[in-house]
């Protein structure tokens, strides 16, 4: 099979399940019980809900309809720590199947509960989410995503065998071994983070294979934000289409929401999550089609409800339907989350600016590093970014001029004039899971 027709567009799939296409008053009509049920369950069953609930002079009777949910009081990442482990838990252990738990960036872990129940709808949400992609039961679908309590690998790997593909539960690590096995199965699909992706490419051109040149055909990427420079890279280096999925481990993990193949933004599984967006400062609810702090409730799960959690994510809510047919409401690439924003000299600065700065220009790699330091009192920022080999000349003037067309490129973004420094190519620290770009010397030695 050719490159190019690997990539051409799936246009015609057969969505394996049909809420997906649901007319809308019917999908309402669907929220609005199963809200009046979770708020009812969390209510009966989780002191922190009762207590909310009675702050705020609500009742589960007062939650008849979906529009009642901003009735409802928020649920924030705190509330988990509050109450590790199992404060949050609706349903006896006897009825919980399955744990997982995120590490987060500090202090306890957050943990999270699902049911038999539970598990079967994430399976679903996952498959659709697949078949969105076009694959289907003739898949080959390596699992690159971490097995264990991380919700990826096992999150994935349940939607694949519903899907009814093959899955190949690799797990994260030992890149060379990956690379073999997805030559040798004849691996069709590949989900893992998307900076795991790129070190599978240039481990694979180590070796001297081209990922191109595999009957490779999709991409599934999430866990960590990623830009469009990153699509157009992976795309073309490894002849796929690359599909963002989306989700968190305090509403079930990936799957949450996925693109489709318009590859404009992704559908929320909203029979099962509902999202809003609010102004992150006001808590306020924004109408569709403005950018906020993204909100979401679950509407199916049992063993931990999860009532308008405040997920720190910044998206927007689209108004138009989607090309492909479905009714299911989309969001914007997730580019910017609350947590990694960085105030350099009073500006507010996203890692994944950095990374569109960079790959605008040509003879970068998407490898990058932030570090940031202190010097007279003022933030300093430094990017290293790994650089093909032949673009730096060897004359100093080259290098300088290539420093400054980076530099250039990224300032005509976040507005700042920061230093940039290129290295040569697998220098920088590699991620088999998330990666961490920013390094934080600003505290040191004090
Ligand atoms: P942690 O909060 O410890 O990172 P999770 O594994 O539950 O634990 O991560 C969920 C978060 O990961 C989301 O809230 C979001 O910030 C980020 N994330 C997940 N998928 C994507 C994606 N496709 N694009 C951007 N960010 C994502
Ligand atoms: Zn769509």
């Amino acid at each position: 099979m050719s490159t190019s027709n690997k990539r051409a567009p799936v246009t015609h799939f057969h969505p394996i399940s049909s809420p997906d296409y649901v007319p809308l008053e019917q999908l309402r009509e669907l929220q609005s019980r199963r809200l009046a049920h979770m708020a009812r369950r969390a209510y009966e069953n989780v002191p922190l809900y009762r207590e909310r609930m009675q702050a705020k002079g609500v009742t589960p009777d007062d939650i008849q309809s979906i529009d009642d949910i901003s009735k409802l009081p928020f649920t924030m990442k705190c509330d988990l720590r509050d109450t590790y482990p199992y404060g949050l838990f609706a349903s006896p252990l006897k009825d919980i199947v399955r744990l997982h738990a995120s590490s987060g960036t500090t202090g306890k872990p957050i943990v999270v509960a699902y049911t038999k129940e539970d598990l079967s709808v994430w399976d679903e949400v996952v498959a659709r989410a697949l078949a969105g992609y076009g694959l289907t039961k003739n898949d080959i679908i390596q699992n690159s995503f971490g097995y264990g309590l991380f919700t990826g690998g096992l999150g994935l790997h349940g939607g694949i065998e519903r899907l009814g593909a093959l899955a190949v539960p690799v797990s994260g690590g030992n890149t060379e071994r990956q690379i073999l096995l997805m030559k040798d199965f004849g691996v069709t699909a590949i989900s893992c983070t998307p900076s795991y992706f790129v070190h599978l490419i240039d481990k694979a051109q180590q070796m001297g294979l081209d990922i191109r040149e595999f009957p490779l055909r999709v991409g599934i990427f999430g866990a960590e934000p990623w830009t469009e420079a990153m699509r157009a890279h992976m795309e073309d280096a490894a002849g796929i289409r690359a599909y963002n999925i989306y989700g968190l481990s305090e509403i079930v993990g990936p799957g949450v929401g996925s693109e489709c193949w318009t590859q404009e933004g992704m559908h929320i599984f909203e029979d099962h999550f509902y999202p809003e967006i609010i102004n992150p400062q006001t808590g306020e609810t924004l109408p569709d089609g403005e950018e906020g702090e993204l909100v979401l409730s679950t509407l199916s799960k049992e063993a931990m409800p999860m009532l308008r959690y405040r997920t720190r994510d910044i998206t927007t809510i689209e108004r138009d339907t989607c090309p492909c047919g479905r009714t299911i409401r989309r969001i914007r690439r997730i580019s910017r989350r609350s947590d990694d924003m960085l105030i350099i000299r009073g500006v507010n600065v996203f890692p994944s600016q950095i990374e569109t700065g960079i790959l605008r220009v040509e003879g970068t790699l998407p490898h990058f590093q932030i570090l940031l330091t202190r010097s007279g009192g003022l933030d300093q920022m430094e990017v290293r970014v790994e650089v093909n080999a032949d673009v730096l000349g060897d004359t100093i003037a080259s290098i300088e001029g290539f420093k400054q067309k980076v530099a250039q490129s990224i300032e005509n973004i976040i507005g700042l004039h920061i230093r940039v420094t290129p290295v040569t190519p697998h220098t920088l620290k590699r991620s088999e899971g998330k990666i961490n770009r920013v390094v934080d010397l600003r505290n040191e030695g004090k």
